[in-house]
């Protein structure tokens, strides 16, 4: 089958939309690190889009018609987009999904101490890494400390050019013959992921004089003590900006685009609608990289109270409609897939591959060891996203993520598809998966969003 590269049907005018957005998204993705700054910056471009807290529509009993545009986030950390459609819910939404977290190294509860006059903190790390990807460069701490008399702190340190950077030590080669002998997966180990913030002992102190001078200094700048470590979520990434790759500009590296490249590119699909004929959904969540758990997952009932909601505040709200709802839906469930990378073809069969340049990329099922714990859209279905592609001349791919037996992995389509609604994989071919620094192509950006914003009309 002929396999298109977008690049080759763009005349000036679109290759400057074609850069123009992935100008944008480098923003986004530079100034949202964490699932709570996605949330922050999304309410941001979501109000100014003309969208509305649902809160405060349900608190004034407001009556929501067609054409109305509102949000409900979720603790902060997950987030939900409506734009009401001409036809009643039941009929079914159009639904775009994506997650907001990414893979990280989160600092622990009780973290800091001091080790021969060097003070570090502990941490656990956050989803699928490669341990030793994340040594010997700089990182940023972007994150919340909650104090007792329920005050907020937000926290970045690393991000302005005139911040300090953190970062985890790695054995200089000189001493690095035992580690070097070591399996990949035990060069660098999960417990020594510690975080170098200090070396200067505190004048006149006692004890860890080190260890004394941070907690001053956290004090200080935060007004946080050491307890309040214990109520915090601090995450370490990778710091600094997303930037163009390659000497043609045509990719950006970055962290985290895993998901937030299909988020934003959604997002922006999402806030283009005008008065859709079925109900538009923008859900970005929580926690997919550690199973789409916890209360801001797609596991969670927040997306399902939220419908409820918004049927409520439209009048037409019974839970057998509700239900209808659901399954009268169809999702694109929009995560990255493996872009093909010629340093490691073996692990690809070339054919049903995800290719940098060939647009929007379909997964008819993801899973593993013989598509366990994929969705596995229907053929049906497959058909008319084809169709709708088509007619809107999107340029798009069809892929697996690796060859088979050779890995895998799993994304939301599953739970959604709980709802007994159509649901299919789709999103964005990435280069270093879950590495510090990833990397995309800005044609598939643009073809994705072009294929987001086709799907909330057609579909
Ligand atoms: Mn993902
Ligand atoms: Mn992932």
């Amino acid at each position: 089958m002929e396999r298109k590269n977008a690049w080759e049907k763009y005349d000036n005018a679109e290759m400057e939309q074609v850069f123009q957005l992935a100008d944008r998204y480098k923003s986004y993705i530079s100034d949202c690190k964490t699932e709570r700054e996605c949330v922050k910056e999304t309410v941001r471009l979501a109000e100014a889009a003309g969208y509305r807290d649902l809160k405060a529509v349900i608190e004034a009993g407001e009556t929501l018609k067609a054409g109305d545009k509102v949000y409900a986030t979720n603790m902060g950390k997950n987030i939900v987009l409506f734009c009401v459609g001409q036809e009643p819910i039941e009929k079914g939404m159009n639904i775009l999904g994506a997650h907001i977290d990414s893979p990280r190294i989160d600092i622990k509860q009780n973290p800091l101490y001091e080790d021969s006059s060097l003070a570090l903190l502990d941490t656990h790390y956050y989803g699928g890494i490669k341990k030793y990807q994340w040594v010997a460069q700089p990182l940023a701490i972007h994150g919340v400390v909650a104090l007792k008399d329920g005050s907020v702190i937000n926290v970045v340190i690393g991000e302005d050019d005139s911040d300090p950077v953190v970062g985890i030590s790695d054995l200089l080669i000189h001493l690095a013959a035992d580690q070097l002998d070591k399996k990949g997966s035990k060069v660098v180990e999960g417990e020594d992921l510690n975080v170098l913030i200090g070396s200067m002992p505190l004048k006149d102190g006692e004890g860890d004089k080190v260890k004394a001078n941070i907690l001053a200094l956290l004090k200080e700048k935060y007004g946080m003590e050491e307890e309040d470590f214990l109520s915090a979520e601090l995450e370490v990434v990778p710091a600094g900006k997303a930037r163009d790759y390659g000497i043609d500009r045509s990719m950006v590296i970055g962290y985290g685009h895993d998901d937030r490249c299909c988020a934003y590119t959604s997002l922006e699909a999402m806030l283009d609608v005008e008065n859709p004929r079925k109900t538009s959904v923008c859900i970005l969540v929580d926690k997919e990289e550690i199973g789409s758990v916890g209360a801001t997952g797609m596991h969670s009932r927040f997306f399902e109270n939220m419908v409820a909601e918004l049927m409520e505040c439209t009048g037409s709200y019974s839970e057998l409609k509700l239900r209808r709802a659901f399954t009268n839906s169809k999702m694109l469930s929009s995560d990255v897939s493996a872009a093909y990378d010629p340093n490691y073809a073996s692990v690809n069969e070339k054919k049903n591959t995800a290719y940098f340049g060939s647009g929007f990329v379909f997964n008819k099922y993801t899973g593993a060891r013989g598509k366990s714990g994929s969705n596995d859209a229907n053929a049906e279905y497959m058909a008319e996203i084809r169709r709708i592609m088509d007619k809107h001349e999107v340029t798009f791919q069809t892929a697996e993520l690796g060859k088979v037996d050779q890995g895998g992995g799993g994304t939301i389509a599953y739970i959604m598809a709980n709802y007994n609604m159509e649901v299919i994989d789709a999103g964005i071919a990435v280069q270093n998966m879950h590495a510090p620094y990833e990397v995309v192509s800005k044609a598939d950006l643009y073809e994705a969003m072009r294929g987001y914003a086709a799907f909330l009309i057609e579909g």
